[in-house]
C-alpha cells in the first residue's frame, strides 16, 4: 500500500472523469517543505507565518522573514505557496507583542485585527513577502477576516508597501494573488460579497467549525459538538465555493477537514479547487481523488446537504463507499 501511494508522487490529482484539483501541504517553517515535496505536494496551501514569530524575544526582521519566504518559494520550483500573514492571538501567544490578557481570546484582539492596528508590524511582513515574491510563485492571504472593510484596509496597506518598493526599484511580483481565510461564519455567509475583493479564498475549517458550532476547538469536554459533518458546516462550505465561483475566484481549504478522507468525496463534489493538509495525508487524498468520479461525488454532496445531522451525513458517506 505504501508503494502504491509513493507511485503517485508525480501524478496529478484528477478524478476518473477528468476533474483536476490541487493537493498541497501546510507548513510552519521552511524546514517543513521537504516533507511536503517528498509526499508529492503540488504546492503549499498554507504557510503559517506565525511560527516565525514564536519562541523568540523580538519579531523577526524583514530580512529574516524575506529569507524564509524566499527559501520556500524557490524550493517549490514554480509551484505555489500561500503565505498567511501573522495569525497571532487565540491559542497562539507571542509574549513580546504584549497583547492584553482577554476574557475571550478567540473572540478578541488577534490576527488581522492586530495587524491593522499595528501597521508597522504588518508593513514589515508585507515587504518581506512582496520581496520574496520575485523568487517564486507566492500568494498572500489574510487570516480572520470578518468583513469587507478589513480586506480593503489590508489591501490599502499592501498597496502602500508596493508603491514604496516601486519607488526604490525593488522587484516583486506585480501579479501576486491576494486572498483571505474564510474561518469566521460572517465571512462565509457574505462570501459572494467578499469574493469581489480578492483572488481566492481558503476555508479554515478548524476555526470555522469552532465559531459556527460555538465550540472551543480544544475543549475535550464538548468535543462531540465539534462537528465537521454538521449539515450547517457543509452548507456553509457550499455557499462559500458557489459565491467565489460566481465571481471566477478559486477556493481552497487548509483546515484539518481538507486532509480527512471521509470528507474528500463531499468536498470534491462541492467543487473545492484546492486541498491543503499535513504532508502525511497528501498521497492518501490524491489516491482517493484519482479513484473518484466527479459526477458521482457531486451527487453525493447534494444528498449530504439535505441530511438532518452529522450522524446521518456520516452514515450516508459510509454507505456510499461500500457501494462504490
Ligand atoms: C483553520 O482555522 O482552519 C486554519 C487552517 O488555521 P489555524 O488552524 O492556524 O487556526
Ligand atoms: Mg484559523
Amino acid at each position: 500500500a505504501e508503494e502504491q501511494l509513493k507511485a503517485l508522487v508525480n501524478e496529478p490529482s484528477v478524478t476518473t472523469d477528468g476533474r483536476q484539483v490541487e493537493v498541497g501541504g501546510n507548513i510552519g517553517s521552511p524546514q517543513d517543505l521537504a516533507a511536503v515535496l517528498e509526499n508529492g505536494g503540488e504546492g503549499v496551501g498554507l504557510f503559517r507565518s506565525e511560527f516565525l514569530y514564536m519562541n523568540r524575544t523580538a519579531a523577526p526582521t524583514e530580512e529574516e522573514q524575506f529569507e524564509a519566504y524566499r527559501q520556500v518559494a524557490a524550493g517549490l520550483n514554480g509551484r505555489p505557496v500561500v503565505i498567511r500573514t501573522l495569525d497571532v492571538g487565540g491559542d497562539k501567544e507571542i509574549p513580546y507583542l504584549d497583547l492584553p490578557a482577554e476574557r475571550n481570546p478567540f473572540l478578541g484582539y488577534r490576527a488581522i485585527r492586530v495587524c491593522l492596528d499595528r501597521t508597522e508590524l504588518f508593513q514589515t511582513q508585507l515587504r518581506a513577502i512582496l520581496r520574496a515574491s520575485h523568487y517564486g510563485n507566492i500568494k498572500m492571504m489574510f487570516p480572520m477576516i470578518s468583513n469587507i472593510t478589513e480586506i480593503r484596509r489590508a489591501k490599502q496597506v499592501l498597496e502602500e508597501v508596493k508603491a514604496d518598493l516601486r519607488r526604490n526599484a525593488i522587484p516583486f511580483d506585480e501579479h501576486l494573488e491576494v486572498g483571505i481565510m474564510i474561518e469566521i461564519p460572517a465571512a462565509a455567509v457574505a462570501a459572494d460579497l467578499l469574493a469581489k475583493e480578492v483572488d481566492f479564498f481558503s476555508i479554515g475549517t478548524n476555526d470555522l467549525i469552532q465559531y459556527t458550532m460555538a465550540c472551543d476547538r480544544m475543549n475535550e469536554q464538548i468535543s462531540h459538538l465539534y462537528q465537521p459533518y454538521h449539515p450547517a458546516i457543509l452548507r456553509l462550505v457550499k455557499w462559500v465555493i458557489d459565491g467565489a465561483h460566481r465571481h471566477g475566484k478559486w477556493v481552497g481549504m487548509c483546515g484539518e477537514m481538507a486532509g480527512d478522507l471521509t470528507a474528500t468525496p463531499i468536498l470534491l463534489g462541492l467543487g473545492l479547487d484546492e486541498f491543503s493538509m499535513s504532508a502525511k495525508s497528501i498521497l492518501k487524498v490524491r489516491q482517493a481523488i484519482r479513484n473518484l468520479s466527479y459526477e458521482q461525488a457531486q451527487k453525493l454532496a447534494e444528498t449530504a446537504l439535505a441530511e438532518e445531522s452529522e450522524e446521518a451525513v456520516l452514515a450516508l458517506v459510509e454507505a456510499w463507499h461500500t457501494k462504490q
